[in-house]
């Protein structure tokens, strides 16, 4: 392959021309590549919901413990004097109800039976 800039042949994995520094357009390993599949949306929570399911549905989203996510969530409405209450609600209205085969263990509405 020859750089499309100055002319200088690279090599075949050569993602840039080590003469000018061009991009060569060929495309190399991406680190930080999201995982295949569509992407991940933030929701509201069927399966691990308190009230509204919000904290449940930022943990999913983030990949963060439920409980961590609770715990900053009140003390953000101990420390907001109750504004994150009515974030939570504008937040409850906005975030979208997964549909019904996106947890499909709470569809019925009732717990998974948890052995003794
Ligand atoms: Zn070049």
């Amino acid at each position: 392959m020859y750089c499309t800039q100055c002319g200088k042949e690279t090599r075949d994995l050569d993602r840039f021309c080590g003469q000018c520094g061009a991009a060569t357009g060929v495309a190399g390993p991406t680190y930080n590549a999201p995982p295949p599949g569509p992407p991940k949306k933030l929701m509201l929570s069927r399966a691990d919901r308190k009230v509204g399911g919000v904290c449940a549905g930022f943990a999913d989203y983030l990949g963060w413990d439920v409980t961590i996510v609770r715990l900053l969530f009140l003390c953000g409405v101990v420390y907001s004097v109750g504004l994150a209450l009515v974030a939570y609600l504008i937040a409850w209205i906005v975030i979208p109800v997964p549909p019904l085969t996106y947890a499909p263990q709470a569809v019925s509405g009732v717990p998974a039976a948890r052995p003794a």
